[in-house]
This record gives structure tokens, C-alpha cells and sequence, in this order.
């Protein structure tokens, strides 16, 4: 590299090899998952009105404080480019008039981007899967969207993570819950981080969520939502965890449980790596995989009617760095060797017919004639290839230890063929 070649931007990845397969793997993993759910396909622009996030997500909260990409464009807009998909998704729901298809469940995946300190799972441009059920105030909403997220996991062979459920209650349950935290953080506040101290009338919640050892002394002996929480509020819970009970999710209670932003109402969530698992090992200090919860009162911030709905979101590159060598391409089927070059043309006819029968098939044609067998025998497949002409006629042949009937498969697709 030479030193005037620029370098990529801090906090991006290029990803590459089993890294990428593993991306990929979760990718099509959630697609499959995804539709045994009916959840229908949405894609999304990567960057909107920056009153988009700023209203919908909460001028208070880090994302729109510290985190957002923002720039003026040519025009003199001011936009940003998406940290989060749930906002983009409830704007596009308003101004599309998709009313009309609620209860709307929606999926999409890509990249989202925020300013943080880059580290270990910690990205300025990353990747999520994501999942809304717009339009829908039932709890049967929250267990269908938890029962996914959790067979997902399933499905990605990811062990040792657990779902960690809380309830933030209605608003009412919510508002006298803040003010009791509000009560309690102010005599505890010169002890409180800085950050803490700021968000204490603003955003006392938040406080639960600090990572700050300052805080988190505190945080045991503060007020529990369960002493606020109405009749209204306790029977929805319920009616989430006796959901999740019947459809066979487990979960763990985690009272001091809050999301990083403002929109959201009665179910909160996040899948935690175990302490002490392989899963908690492999991501280090950024061990949230999956998060999300109820967000009843986003729509109202867009100047919408009101709208009941649920969604999670999960990193693409946390959950890959669980899927490990799972996810590595399987065996190749067929490697082809080329060994004359008049003979390309006949290869080439195999090899499309080999793959329109769906082998997955590699070719070497390139280099020392007389080398390509040898380089073919040293491939890992399945089956060898090879494709010579001797007194003017083409011959193929197929070289297999292969037990499960793919030498005569090949033999049958080219037999007409050459
Ligand atoms: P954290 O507490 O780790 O900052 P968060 O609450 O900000 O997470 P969400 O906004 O809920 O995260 O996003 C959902 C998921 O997206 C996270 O659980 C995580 O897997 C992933 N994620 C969030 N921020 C990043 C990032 N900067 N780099 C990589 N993955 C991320
Ligand atoms: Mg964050």
C-alpha cells in the first residue's frame, strides 16, 4: 500500500472470508425465519429529516446527543444517516398511508450508523436485522415478535443467551415511576457520574442503564416499576409472560431493565449472553445481541394517530461472532480441470449444465495445461472433473469417493451434452 492511498474510515468494516459467511449465514437465517412468521419484506432509505430520529427517538437520549451522522445537503436540508430503523419505518408507515395494511409486520436488514468509540462489536457503521409489528396493541403481539427473535436464535445454533424482560408500564405507571426515581437519584446526587447527574431531571431512566460504577451502586435500592405499575399495566405483563411461557420461550425477570430510548412502553427486552458462557466470551464487554420492546407512543411524535406497536433490532455482526464456523461454505461439489484448451468450450457447457442442476461447481482452466489436474486433485470437493481431447474427441471424466450417487448424476447430465 502506498502511503498516498487512502485509508477506510474509522469504526467501518470491510468484511471478508468466514466473517462474511457468517454475515451472510445470519442474513439468510433471518429471511427464512422471517417468513415462517409472515413478516413481510421493507426496504428502507439509509438516511431521512433529521426530525425524523430527533423527534421520534428523543432529543435526550445519546443516540440523537452524541451519536447521528447529520449533514446539510446541497440543498441546505439537514438529514442523517439512520441510526436506528424503527423511526425511518414509522415515518414511512405515516406518509405511505400503510394504515391500510396494519397490523403491518415488517422486516428489514442493513447498515445503520453512529459515533462511538469503535471497539470489539462496537462499529460506526454496523448492520441489524430488524422486526415491527406496527398496528397492534395486543400482548399476542410482543410473544409472536419474542417467539421469533427466540427461534431465530434457535435456528443460528446460538447457546447460552437469554432473554432479560422488564415491563415500563403505560404512561401513567411510567411518569409516577420517573418521578419516584427522580426523588430518590436527587439525594444520592453528588455521588451520580456526570453523564447521570445531567440526565437526572431530564432522563432519570437512563440512570438504571449506566455503565458507570458511580451509578450502578445506587441503582439496587432504587424505586421498582412493579410499586407503580396500574391494573392495566400488570394484566398486559402477564399476558406477555404467560404468552411466553405457552409458547415455549424462556425468560428471566430483569427488573432495572430500560431501553437507550425514549418511545418505549410496557414490554422492554434484550437478549444477554449467560455469564460465564462461550457466547459471553466471544463478545466481551458488548454482550446485547438483541433489543427492543413496545413503542406505543412513537407515531404521536410524528404528528401521527396514535399507534400501538412492537419491534427489536439485533447486530448482524454480534450475532455472526456467535455463529462461528457454522456458517463456513459447505464442501465444494465439483472441481473441473480444463486440460486442453480447445477443450473450454465443452467445459464451459458442463459446468453451466452442473449448475443449473444445482452443484456448486469451480474451474480451473488457467495456467500449464498439464498442471490442471494436479491442482484440480489438491481442491477439496467432491468430485473431480476432467475434460481433455484425445484424437480430436472430447472426453470427460468424473473421478468421486463420493457415496451418494454424484458420479452417475454427472455421468447422466453430460451425457447428451458433449
Ligand atoms: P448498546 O447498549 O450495546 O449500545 P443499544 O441499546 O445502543 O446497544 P440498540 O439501539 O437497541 O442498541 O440496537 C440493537 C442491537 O444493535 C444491539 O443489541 C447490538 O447488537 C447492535 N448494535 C447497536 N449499536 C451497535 C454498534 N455501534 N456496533 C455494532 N452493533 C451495534
Ligand atoms: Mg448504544
Amino acid at each position: 500500500m502506498s502511503k498516498n492511498t487512502p485509508k477506510a474510515i474509522r469504526g467501518t468494516q470491510d468484511i471478508f472470508g468466514a466473517d462474511a459467511e457468517a454475515f451472510a449465514y445470519v442474513v439468510e437465517t433471518f429471511e427464512r425465519v422471517r417468513k415462517l412468521y409472515r413478516f413481510r419484506r421493507v426496504e428502507m432509505p439509509v438516511f431521512e429529516k433529521t426530525e425524523v430520529f430527533s423527534r421520534a427517538i428523543g432529543e435526550t437520549t445519546d443516540v440523537v446527543s452524541k451519536e447521528m451522522y447529520s449533514f446539510e445537503d446541497r440543498g441546505g436540508d439537514s438529514l442523517t444517516l439512520r441510526p436506528e430503523f424503527t423511526a425511518g419505518i414509522a415515518r414511512a408507515f405515516l406518509t405511505n398511508g400503510w394504515q391500510q395494511h396494519a397490523p403491518l409486520k415488517a422486516a428489514t436488514h442493513g447498515p445503520l450508523f453512529r459515533y462511538e468509540r469503535p471497539q470489539k462489536g462496537r462499529y460506526r457503521q454496523f448492520h441489524q436485522i430488524d422486526a415491527e409489528i406496527i398496528g397492534a396493541a395486543e400482548p399476542q403481539a410482543d410473544v409472536e415478535l419474542l417467539a421469533m427473535a427466540d427461534q431465530l436464535l434457535k435456528e443460528l445454533g446460538i447457546e447460552g443467551v437469554t432473554l432479560h424482560l422488564n415491563t415500563l408500564g403505560d404512561a401513567d405507571s411510567r411518569d409516577q415511576w420517573r418521578a419516584a426515581l427522580i426523588d430518590y437519584f436527587k439525594k444520592v446526587e453528588g455521588g451520580l457520574s456526570e453523564d447521570s447527574q445531567e440526565r437526572l431531571e431530564k432522563n432519570p431512566l437512563r440512570i438504571l442503564d449506566s455503565k458507570d460504577r458511580r451509578d450502578q451502586q445506587f441503582l439496587a435500592d432504587a424505586p421498582k416499576i412493579d410499586d407503580f405499575l396500574t391494573d392495566e399495566a400488570t394484566a398486559f405483563f402477564e399476558a406477555v409472560t404467560s404468552g411466553l411461557d405457552a409458547a415455549g420461550v424462556k425468560w428471566k425477570r430483569a427488573e432495572s431493565l430500560v431501553r437507550g430510548l425514549d418511545y418505549y412502553r410496557h414490554t422492554a427486552f434484550e437478549f444477554i449472553p449467560d455469564e460465564g458462557s462461550a457466547a459471553a466470551e466471544a463478545l466481551g464487554a458488548q454482550s446485547t445481541v438483541l433489543g427492543g420492546g413496545r413503542y406505543d407512543g412513537l407515531m404521536e411524535s410524528l404528528g401521527g394517530a396514535p399507534t400501538p406497536a412492537v419491534g427489536w433490532a439485533a447486530g448482524i455482526e454480534r450475532l455472526a461472532m456467535l455463529v462461528g464456523q457454522r456458517a463456513e461454505q459447505p464442501l465444494l461439489d465439483v472441481i473441473v480441470a480444463v486440460e486442453n484448451d480447445e477443450a473450454i468450450g465443452s467445459a464451459l457447457k458442463s459446468v453451466s449444465a452442473m449448475r443449473h442442476a444445482g452443484l456448486s461447481v469451480d474451474l480451473i482452466a488457467s495456467g500449464s495445461p498439464k498442471k490442471r489436474f494436479d491442482k484440480a486433485s489438491k481442491v477439496n470437493a467432491r468430485a473431480l472433473l476432467s475434460i481433455d481431447i484425445r484424437d480430436g474427441e472430447t472426453q470427460a471424466n468424473v473421478r468421486s469417493a463420493d457415496a451418494t450417487g454424484l458420479t452417475s448424476q454427472i455421468d447422466a447430465l453430460l451425457k447428451n451434452l458433449l
